[in-house]
């Protein structure tokens, strides 16, 4: 059976925690998009970790774990995440590149920089990841996959020379920086190749095998549904699809075989980078929040900048929610509001003084105000709690406030970091 991990939201929803609590139980992990520029955080009996490529299975010794195609692979990254991971006692994992993945080359780095730099205050708070210049050379049809690297050189040479024509004209001219140098990318080429050349596979053949053996598949999403591209906050989104929709394009499996959608939704939002973001707080209020968030404070897994905080908005979850297509909630970080007497919850927006609870599209979304309903707080660690029931009355009167909003049934609910720290309802 093949089952999806995703977010409901801007990311951060504790997408990491749930897929490494569901591995156990799965024979593949698979990540089906994004790169290197967000991270998931995972605390269990090796420490915590901050992964940015490696699916989540890779704490599982019995986890195949998969580098999707959709995926952009950042080959020096992924290396140093698999020897991070080994230096802190986790046995080498089982680890499958696509042959058909696309890679993150330095110029793509490089473009995004000049690119954020350029732009200014308008710039789009990118990670400089170099996922936007990748996903762009991607789609026209200019990007190395896997594959290629194994390829002669005449073959590479010509390529490299064909992509140094476009993207000097843009160094030079438009960023006023020294143009590539054919050699060099030659070269990264091959030191690309030695590197990924243990796990490369063809992956697809491998997952219609798993599936017709009908063994336990795990697609695993980076960011949430407010940052894809089609149906976010466009132009504030990432590059590739964060819909488990995309899984069966990203991973290269049937979409039917898609029976579990796991759409994972924090009982607070919190986001990174720029963008709409109706019901965020400021001041010593989201400070407050800040430091009490997640896992030791909501700053980035990746940059480390703090991330920007607002309480549960019910009209962005709904969409995001129903744009997955879950057939499971789970309500992540409820432990982190058990400081407050009462809990504001973003029920409606208003826009050009009309109240509306369907979430609307990017330009209206940037007049809408917060419409607050506050809920009453339970003033109380809720941490090491098993049973929905043990719950306070508060506490479980806020999660049913927020399924009914949803319209979708939040199956779990997770009150603390640790694999442990998970109620199933
Ligand atoms: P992801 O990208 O969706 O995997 O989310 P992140 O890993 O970036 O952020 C989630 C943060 O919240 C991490 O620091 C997790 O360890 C932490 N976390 C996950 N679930 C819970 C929870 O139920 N309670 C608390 N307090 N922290 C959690």
């Amino acid at each position: 059976m093949v089952k999806a991990v995703v977010g409901a939201n801007w990311g951060d929803e504790g997408k990491g925690k749930i897929t490494d609590m569901l591995a156990d139980e799965a024979d593949v992990v698979i990540r089906f998009q994004g790169g290197a520029n967000a991270g998931h955080t995972i605390v269990n009996r090796y420490g915590k970790f901050a992964l940015h490529t490696l699916p989540s299975g890779v704490f599982h010794p019995h986890v195949t774990n998969i580098i999707g195609n959709g995926v952009a692979l950042n080959i020096p990254k992924v290396c140093e995440e698999l020897s991070d991971i080994e230096s802190k006692g986790v046995p080498a994992p089982q680890l499958l590149v696509s042959d058909r993945c696309q890679i993150v080359m330095p110029y793509h780095i490089l473009q995004d920089a000049c690119e954020e730099e350029r732009l200014g205050g308008h710039s789009f708070g990118s990670t400089k990841s170099g996922i936007a210049p990748f996903y762009a050379d991607k789609y026209a049809k200019i990007g190395f996959q896997v594959s290629e690297l194994f390829a002669d050189d005449a073959y590479l040479l010509e390529k490299i020379g064909m992509i140094c024509a476009r993207k000097n004209a843009l160094l030079t001219h438009l960023y006023h920086r020294e143009p590539l140098r054919e050699e060099e990318i030659l070269q990264t080429l091959h030191e690309y190749r030695d590197m990924i050349k243990p796990y490369v596979a063809d992956t697809g053949l491998f997952l219609d095998r798993a599936v017709r053996e009908n063994r336990t598949i795990l697609l695993e999403g980076q960011l949430g549904t407010l940052k894809d591209p089609d149906h976010g906050i466009y132009p504030m989104v990432t590059s590739s699809s964060t819909l488990a929709a995309f899984g069966a394009i990203g991973a290269g499996i049937p979409p039917y075989e898609i029976r579990q959608i796991i759409v994972v939704n924090k009982a607070y939002s919190s986001a990174v980078g720029a963008g709409e973001f109706v019901s965020e707080i400021f001041g010593d209020e989201a400070q407050e929040l800040r430091d009490r968030g997640g896992d030791g404070g909501e700053y980035g897994a990746t940059t480390g900048r703090p991330r920007r905080v607002g309480w549960y908005d019910c009209v962005a979850s709904r969409y995001g929610v129903r744009m997955q297509g879950a057939t499971d909630v789970a309500l992540t970080v409820l432990d982190v509001l058990g400081y407050l007497d009462e809990i504001p919850v973003c029920t409606a927006y208003e826009i050009d003084g009309k109240q509306v609870t369907e979430f609307p599209v990017t330009h209206l979304l940037a007049k809408a105000k917060p419409v607050y309903t506050m809920l009453p707080g339970w003033k109380c660690d809720i941490r090491g709690i098993r049973k929905y029931d043990d719950l306070p009355k508060a506490c479980r009167d806020y999660v049913e406030f927020i399924e009914k909003q949803l319209g979708y049934p939040v199956t779990m609910v997770s009150n603390g970091p640790a694999r442990e720290d998970i109620i199933y309802r």
